[in-house]
Order: structure tokens, then sequence, then C-alpha cells
């Protein structure tokens, strides 16, 4: 379907009569859940009416806590050195055709400076597993942004660490942390990865991460390889026991560098019934439409928005390290600059009626805990 098409067809719906599943997509909305038969047929579904009537319900939702807006997380991808092996990623540590790259804490610090400049409030600092910068490197890297822009959120997204590390850069600043369990299937994760990196760390490491404090995010691949649609829906339990913050989901893409590099790529179908459910089952979840959607797409990100996510994270990174940072084949942007970046999304959602906001764009949750104890703090001191 063409874009614009795309887009009318979303304002102007309004429900048929007949649509195939529609009793699983209203329970979905009613109850927050739906048995792993009926999960099933709904991804398996390749009707059209099905997947307008999941993505129409799941923008009410949507709407309801985020109205029209959309949160901007301005990505820093700080370093592509890593000690994993993750089979699929183009960054892996036995990748040799990677120009290796980190970047200082001054470099780091004049990415969120421009960022900040064209109205970013959160900055993610991303990265390959990279030891040589310490503890205390990365607290003082999060404690800098920090003391520079008081207003606005650190991320994290630095891979599997100790408790007491997590602990550390919580107390540096950094209230927020990424880390995708790429896949609860305890079978699937393992064929993904090297014995070395397991599961029960990853899903430690979240556990850990949520006990301290953080706003955590959690998320998979989808269609990464080997994947069936029962593994994707244990990840969607997986992700009911967790109650994450934030869930980052994308569509596997190969990379030129790795043994997946003839396997296919995620559907840009799949992805956007995946955002509708997980928009139904996590009312209140931040839902980024990610780079990779966009990549397979060129309005894949928009397309996301309307199936039910509520956050973009355009690259703050400099120009000349963002094509070694490549974790899979034709990533986009990487020709563009942050200020092009921040532009480029703002008429995006402009477009399709939505509103990127000038805001830290903290979890509902999170909100309404700061506010209590704001209110408590009031109290205590009448
Ligand atoms: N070292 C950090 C950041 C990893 S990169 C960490 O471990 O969390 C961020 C995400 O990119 C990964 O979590 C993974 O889900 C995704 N990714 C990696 N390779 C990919 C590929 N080939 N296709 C799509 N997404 C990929």
């Amino acid at each position: 379907m063409r874009y614009l098409d795309f887009i009318r067809k979303q304002k102007e719906y309004v429900p048929p009569a007949d649509i195939p599943q529609k009793g699983h997509i209203d329970q979905l909305f009613e109850t927050r859940t739906l048995t792993r038969d009926a999960l099933r047929y709904l991804l398996e579904s390749e009707d059209e009416r099905t997947a307008e009537y999941l993505f129409f319900k799941a923008r009410i939702r949507q709407k309801e806590t985020f109205e029209n807006k959309i949160y901007l997380r301005g990505l820093i991808e700080f370093s592509n050195f890593c000690r994993c092996d993750c089979k699929y990623c183009g960054i892996r540590k036995s990748n040799g055709n990677v120009q290796r790259y980190h970047m200082s804490r001054e470099d780091i610090l004049r990415c969120a400076e421009l960022g900040h400049m064209h109205g970013f409030r959160t900055f993610v600092l991303q990265g390959g597993e990279d030891l040589s910068y310490s503890d205390d490197d990365i607290c003082r890297i999060v404690s800098s942004i920090r003391e520079k822009f008081p207003d606005s959120a650190v991320t994290l997204s630095i891979g599997e660490r100790t408790k007491e590390s997590y602990q550390k850069y919580f107390d540096a600043g950094a209230e927020r942390y990424l880390l995708r369990h790429e896949a609860a299937a305890p079978e699937l994760y393992r064929k993904l990865h090297p014995q070395a990196q397991t599961l029960e760390n990853r899903i430690r490491c979240l556990y850990d991460l949520k006990s301290i404090g953080y706003q955590v995010g959690a998320g998979m691949m989808l269609h990464a390889p080997g994947q069936t649609l029962d593994d994707l829906i244990t990840d969607f339990f997986f992700l009911q026991k967790l109650q994450p913050d934030m869930i980052g989901c994308g569509p596997f893409i190969p990379h030129k560098d790795t043994e997946y590099r003839n396997e296919e790529a995620g559907s840009v179908e799949l992805t956007l019934r995946v955002l509708g459910i997980l928009r139904l089952m996590f009312p209140e979840v931040l839902l980024p439409s990610t780079t990779a959607l966009g990549t397979i797409d060129p309005m894949g990100r928009e397309k996301g928005i309307l199936a039910g996510a509520n956050v973009v994270m355009p690259n703050l990174s400099p120009r000349d390290v963002r094509k070694k940072y490549m974790l899979y084949d034709n990533k986009i942007c990487t020709e563009d600059d942050a200020v092009q970046c921040a532009g480029c999304m703002n008429q995006r959602m402009k477009a399709i009626g939505y509103r990127v906001v000038e805001d830290r764009g903290d979890a509902p949750r999170k909100v309404a805990q700061m506010c209590r104890k704001k209110s408590e703090k009031r109290i205590d001191g009448a």
C-alpha cells in the first residue's frame, strides 16, 4: 500500500462489520491478555481487516495515555568495541571487518549539547560491551550529562554488568536502562548466542535493574533466525511477568559479516502486528518505532506509530562514526547529521497527526511515583 493511502486509511478508519479475529482483539483490549492459541491466530492472520482493527484499538489505548505526543530519545552510539559475540550482530567481537572506535567524554557531551539544542531531553548512551570504560568512566560521563542538562534523562544501553556496577551508574544519575532480553525462549536464545552468554544472566540483569529502581527497557528482535511464532508468544508472556517500562522491538535484519547473512529480514507486517499487540497488553509502556523498522520500510517509523508506538530514537552520533555502528546492513540515517535527523523526525510525525514534544518522557508509572514523593515532601515540610 502506498504511504499516503496508508495514512488516509488510518485517519478515516471506521471498523467494518466483518473483521476476522475481532473477538480476540476486543478481549485483548479489555483484559490485556490472551491465550497462547489466540495470540498465535492473531500473529498468523494475514487479513488486512484484522490488522487495521488491531491498530485502531491500539491507537485508542495510545491516545488515552499519551494523547498525540511522541517522545524523542537521542541515541549516542559511543563505542562499537564489544566483548560479546551475538551471532546476529554486525559489531560482534569476532567480526574483523569492523573499524572500531570509542568516543571520549568530551565528544559524548558535544553530542548531547547538540541534541539538547534541538529539543532532546533524553540521551541514550548505547554501545557494545566495551570494558575499556571503567565503571568510574561511565559514572563520570553520566554525571557530566546530568549536571550540564539537569532537565534531561540519561538512559544506558551497555549490556550485562554486575548489580554493583548498575547501582553505581544509577547513583551517578542514570535513571533508565535498555537491555533487550532478545529471546525469552531458552532454545532460541542458545541458538543466537555463544555458550558463554546465557539467558539466565540476561534475565538476572533485568531484575537487578528493576530492583535498583531503573526504568527498564526489555525487548526482542522479530523474525530472528529460527524464531517461531510460539517463541514470540513466549516473549509476550515473559514481558507480562517482567512488566518493563519500555519495550524495544524491531525486525531482525541480516548483516553481511555474520553467519545469518542470507537469512530473511523480519517483515513490516509482523512488526506492526507485534507493536499493536504490545500496546494492548501494556497500555502505558514506552514503545519505540525503531530505526530497524525504518530500514525495512521507508515509512516504517510512521507506520509503527500508527500501530501503537509512541517513541522515536533519532541518531545523535557524529556522522563519522555512524557507518561504523552497523548492527545490520543498510541501516538508515548514516549519511545525515543530528540536526537533519531531528528536523526530519519532527516533519514525519507532524505529517501523520502526531507531535514531537520537548519532554523527558518518563514512564507514566514513574511520573506518578515522582508526584507522590513530591507531595509527601510537601506534607512533611508543612
Ligand atoms: N550492547 C548493548 C546494545 C546492543 S545493540 C546490549 O547488549 O544491550 C542494540 C540492539 O540492537 C540489540 O539489543 C539487538 O536487539 C539489536 N540488533 C543487533 N543486531 C541486530 C540485527 N542484525 N538486526 C536487528 N537488530 C539487531
